[in-house]
């Protein structure tokens, strides 16, 4: 698909079930020539969308994502970063008309089911046109263009079993053949990639992100994925999910302990029963030796468990799951690197570190759990 053919400004958008990606591309090499015949409205627009992080209540700029210095088109350029809930579309075209988009004539590539949802409204409301283009066809075009143009794109968690030791390392993905990707949106795909052209979608489940975040918000009374979030990084699990332990009494030592892990959790002051049952509890948890939610089924636990404990667990439920569906995947495809994408690892590294610590385990460090800046930068 060619940039060429089509006018200025420049968007490309992705409407997905829950959340609407926008990107901008701002030209950088506008000539005295053309900056003069550019009309007033295109400019204002520009200077709306880079001079904003916020747009309305609920549309934001990432401008720690924002990628400086790049060429698309024959034109050099910033590309920016905008996202708001696909349920604020309306929103959206008010505040698209009230910019004067509807009196330019654009098109617009966009990808995601809002692309056909949606079509009519765009072009009756911002005379914008669509140009629909195929989600998974731009998954893998535009991840393999970020990581082409971003040097610090890819990484892995190295240390995954130890919460002071975990660091984030650079991987280089020069030579990505083959690669699976697991993308994680309200819904969660697996693709196998074999070349840019070469791919086929190899698994998938319902049960994704828009079920972590619809459940939590049943179970806890939350109103956002970064309420979810939060909630979840301070509640304990083990208050929900029954763990092999409480069925089989406690016999620990057949599970077989790696010895890094029981050093990273010794907490200072902590009995040394204390310290070993924590430990223990993380090995359950990262080894989904538990039953998700299976204490719930009593009065009295139900009683005693907390928003952040159920939180906690919808996110470790729904964060095996995926991770259990991707290794079996990626075995059967016999393929070593796993790339995780998608909005549900915004912000989330607890789902990240089970995710990497899950891969590393069950394959013996054979396979790798590789992930993106451009999903979840926010994260120091
Ligand atoms: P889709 O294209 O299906 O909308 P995304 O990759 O955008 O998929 O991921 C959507 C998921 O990301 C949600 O289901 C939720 O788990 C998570 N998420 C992250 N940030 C937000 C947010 N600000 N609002 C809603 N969901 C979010």
């Amino acid at each position: 698909y060619s940039s060429y053919s089509i006018t200025m400004p420049w968007f490309g958008m992705d409407i997905g079930g829950t959340l609407c990606k926008l990107v901008y591309f701002e030209p950088k090499d506008i000539t005295p020539d053309e900056a003069n015949s550019e009309i007033e409205t295109l400019k204002n627009i520009r200077k709306y969308l880079t001079k904003n992080k916020a747009y309305g209540s609920t549309g934001h700029r990432d401008t720690h994502l924002q990628m400086n210095d790049v060429h698309i088109g024959g034109r050099r350029g910033v590309l920016h970063f905008i996202r708001f809930p696909t349920s604020e579309m309306n929103h959206f075209l008010e505040l698209a008309k009230s910019k004067g988009m509807a009196t330019l004539v654009t098109t617009v590539c966009a990808t995601g089911g809002g692309a056909f949802k949606f079509e009519d409204t765009f072009r009756k409301e911002v005379n914008m046109k669509l140009e629909k283009c195929d989600e998974l066809d731009c998954l893998i075009r535009g991840m393999l263009f970020i990581e082409g143009n971003y040097p610090l794109e890819c990484y892995y968690w190295a240390n995954s079993t130890s919460e002071d030791k975990c660091t984030k390392v650079q991987y280089d993905f020069t030579n990505p053949y083959p690669f699976i990707i697991v993308n994680i949106g309200s819904g969660v795909s697996v693709l196998a990639v074999y070349g840019p052209n070469n791919y086929k979608r190899i698994s998938g489940t319902s049960l994704g992100g828009g079920t972590f975040l619809g459940l939590c918000c049943l179970l806890t009374g939350c109103n956002s994925f970064e309420e979810a979030i939060e909630l979840a990084t301070s509640g304990d699990n083990t208050k929900v999910d029954k763990l092999v332990r409480d069925i089989y009494g406690g016999n620990y030592e057949r599970f077989g302990l790696p010895g890094d892990l029981v050093a990273s959790r010794r907490s200072v002051g902590a009995s040394y029963q204390q310290n070993r049952r924590n430990i223990l509890d993380d090995v359950y948890i990262r080894f989904s030796l538990l039953f998700s939610f299976g204490h719930m089924n009593s009065k009295e636990k139900r009683e005693s468990v907390s928003r952040e404990d159920l939180a906690r667990a919808t996110l470790v439920t729904i964060t095996n799951n995926i991770g259990s569906i991707a290794r079996m995947s990626a075995i059967n495809e016999n393929i070593n690197k796993v790339v995780f994408v998608g909005n549900f690892l915004r912000v989330n590294p607890i789902s990240m570190k089970l995710l990497a610590y899950a891969m590393d385990y069950w394959s013996k460090g054979t396979q790798k759990a590789l992930f993106l800046e451009h999903e979840v930068s926010e994260i120091r």
